[in-house]
């Protein structure tokens, strides 16, 4: 199946667009399967033509002529023997109104319309009338610019011819594939009954076949390709897990009066039940000699930083260090902070410290650091990217914790993976956007999930309020009641995408306003209320100062851009104000609303929203907020989110690596996903070499990204 690829400088402009859109083999040309058709089979009498129809029109050109009153227009008159229609272009070059010329006979294409001058085909897509009608429908291909359709279409043909279409998937597994279900015993008849088949009927579909079945991809040929690619996902994803378990790491049997059980035991609280359930999963998996690959996913407030602190403790009770990472400098404290607060004290009567490692800090601090995670004092080793930083040397890296899984990438897993020579450490990856079943199913099958499905006792339910712009003043009047009686809140500002600059004025602004609400009004202990401004070009040192003091409660208010998003721990805060809600994901508001609900008081979180350019807020806006101030489970908001916005969000895609699927929606393929899914490690174990050439089809060189 391997086929060289041409030489870069030897490329025409469309080969360089091929290239671009990753249509490199004969087989990737053969996968590319159109968006729609176009019925050039056939031509419509004028006589017979409805207006709004879609149609070919066949005729001769009566007249040409270009009208400028108003705006310049290049308007031709056919006649096809049974009427007349006009064709009514605005962009047009010379070239064009001359091939146009009286006489000459075109095909047009267009959806016909009632205009000024009688019928109408606005913009249509013409070529002189020459040959045969073609006997199929005419697809239309995901293209790009500089890659003309026509070109496209030739290209597949050819490939169609070239490729390797011999089948990898046996006839047995089809036989038991639903949607190709109802008649399999005629399916080796039946066009999807083979790859060849099902992509001659998906390229070039015979006159006669229902159009919108395969518009809707519910056609059989349409439900083979998509279970193909399923397919070749699950299988290279099991393949990943199957490398995984011949790969070696350090077995941490838990000890019974150990690290772990003296945490628990100086722990405030008592763990929940999921915390548990967690906690000996996950126990289980280190206990191992091949390396855990997992990901341990609760809702905002679940407490999965315990969790990970007994993880990092049986880690460091069998003789080994715990990495930890966060994606930034602030969340890293945040998030850890209250962890090495618990480990640290156990760990020193052992001789044993923490070490910090963030892109922030002194060159004398970091070496200091450097050298107790090479000498193996640092148990455990704490930060941002630096921790997998080249300078890093572990003397014995056995755990690995990430949180916000979602936002490192593939060449981050595997850096930390080759911090040991001789084993690779563990790997527990920490999310608080639970993903979809449909998704972990899909996406993640190589990885195996833990999920706190339970809030720790004692928290107060979490009010969520939509509110309108226009009540601004209102809300500053309830900000200002809520600080006067001690209590704290946070202002998150709009998230503007593309100007961090922008981003950061309107912060400013939004303080500067609340402090000129809160101007003369004091706290219970009499000082004047505080207004913090927190925003992601602020020093790191100055973030810090400004969280600590928020935290230490002596600022009232925290305005700030999405920094909060993650980690923060304030029980005091009741009250989150979201400006502009309607721009955010439904996760990540979730999220944000999660900082609040922390202590016993009730809290309030307000979605602030401003009407769009016609004075009022879309239907669908404000249905998703209203969603979100209806539930408060963080699967079904995900759920959600990923209906409206589908997977990218929780791949965090561009540096995840992993491919998308291109052809199989989750929200409706969930029954070929489940045969895809039986069927993966069968395939694997009995047809190990037709299981490879499979993934090598479908994921080429992408396959690789799946080991990570
Ligand atoms: P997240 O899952 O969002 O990371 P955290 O680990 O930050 O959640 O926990 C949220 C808060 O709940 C923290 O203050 C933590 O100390 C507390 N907590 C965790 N587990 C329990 C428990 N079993 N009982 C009471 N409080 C708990
Ligand atoms: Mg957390």
């Amino acid at each position: 199946m391997a086929e060289p690829a041409p030489r870069p400088s030897a490329l025409s402009g469309p080969q360089k667009a091929l290239r671009k859109l990753g249509l490199l083999r004969a087989i990737d040309l053969a996968l590319h399967l159109p968006l729609r058709y176009e019925d050039q089979t056939r031509i419509t009498p004028l006589a017979q033509a409805q207006p709004g129809q879609a149609l070919q029109i066949e005729g001769t050109v009566c007249s040409t002529e270009v009208r400028s009153g108003g705006r310049r227009q290049l308007q031709v008159l056919l006649d096809d023997g049974s009427g007349r229609c006009t064709l009514l272009f605005f962009h047009f070059s010379g070239a064009q109104q001359k091939a146009l010329a009286p006489g000459v006979r075109i095909r047009a294409r267009g959806e016909l319309r009632s205009g000024l001058f009688g019928p109408t085909l606005l913009h249509p897509q013409w070529q002189r009338a020459e040959g045969e009608l073609p006997q199929t429908l005419t697809p239309v291909y995901p293209a790009s610019a500089g890659l003309p359709q026509a070109y496209l279409r030739r290209a597949v043909v050819g490939a169609l011819e070239r490729a390797d279409l011999s089948e990898t998937v046996p006839a047995l597994a089809w036989a038991d594939c639903p949607g190709l279900q109802p008649e399999p015993e005629r399916l080796a008849a039946a066009p999807q009954g083979s790859l060849r088949a099902a992509l001659h009927c998906l390229h070039q579909p015979p006159p006669g076949v229902a159009l919108d079945s395969l518009e809707q991809r519910t056609h059989p040929a349409w439900v083979r390709l998509k279970a193909e690619e399923l397919l070749a996902q699950q299988l290279a994803q099991w393949q990943a897990r199957r490398e995984r378990m011949l790969r070696l790491a350090p077995a941490l049997p838990p000890r019974p009066e150990g690290l772990a059980a003296q945490l628990q035991a100086a722990l405030p609280f008592a763990l929940t039940a999921a915390q548990v359930r967690v906690g000996a999963e996950i126990a289980a998996d280190l206990a191992r000699s091949t390396p855990m690959h997992r990901l341990l996913q609760g809702d905002v407030g679940s407490g999965k930083t315990v969790v990970a602190a007994l993880a990092a403790a049986h880690a460091i009770d069998a003789g080994w260090q715990c990495a930890l990472m966060a994606p930034t400098e602030i969340l890293a404290e945040q998030h850890f902070g209250k962890l090495v607060g618990w480990l640290a004290p156990l760990l020193a009567p052992q001789g044993l410290c923490v070490a910090w490692l963030t892109g922030s800090q002194g060159k004398a601090e970091r070496a200091a650091m450097l050298e107790a995670v090479q000498r193996g004092t640092a148990a455990l080793v704490v930060g941002t990217h630096a921790v997998i930083g080249e300078q890093v040397r572990f003397a014995r890296l056995g755990l690995a914790l990430i949180d916000e899984q979602h936002r490192f990438g593939v060449a981050q897993r595997l850096a930390l993976r080759e911090k040991n020579a001789d084993c690779e450490p563990h790997l527990l990856m920490m999310s608080a956007t639970p993903i979809p079943r449909t998704l972990a199913m899909s996406h993640f099958a190589d990885l195996d999930v833990s999920t706190l499905d339970e809030l720790p006792p004692g928290r107060s339910p979490i009010l969520t309020k939509l509110l309108g712009a226009h009540r601004r003043d209102e809300l500053l009047e309830r900000l200002r009641a809520q600080l006067v009686q001690g209590r704290q809140a946070y202002w998150v500002c709009p998230l503007i995408e593309e100007s961090e600059a922008l981003d950061l004025r309107n912060a400013q602004a939004t303080a500067a306003e609340l402090e000129a609400a809160l101007a003369g009004s004091k706290g219970p202990d009499g000082a004047p209320l505080q207004v913090g401004l927190l925003h992601a070009r602020l020093p790191v040192a100055e973030k810090k100062a400004v969280m600590a003091r928020f935290c230490a409660g002596q600022i009232g208010v925290l305005v700030s851009t999405t920094v909060i998003e993650v980690g923060v721990d304030v029980p005091n805060a009741t009250l989150m104000v979201i400006e502009h809600a309607e721009r955010f994901g439904l996760s990540q508001l979730h999220q944000l609303r999660g900082r609040v609900g922390r202590g016993a008081a009730a809290s309030v979180c307000v979605l602030l929203y401003a009407p769009g350019e016609n004075g009022r807020l879309s239907e669908t806006a404000l249905l998703r907020l209203r969603a979100l101030a209806e539930t408060h489970d963080g699967f079904e908001i995900a759920r959600r989110d990923l209906e409206i916005r589908g997977p990218g969000e929780f791949l965090g895609a561009r540096q995840s690596g992993l491919p998308l699927l291109r052809f199989a929606d989750l929200a409706h393929d969930a029954p070929l996903l489940e045969w895809a899914r039986t069927w993966a490690p069968r395939l694997l174990a009995e047809q190990p070499q037709a299981a490879q050439a499979h993934i090598e089809r479908w994921l080429g060189a992408k396959s690789d990204f799946h080991k990570a």
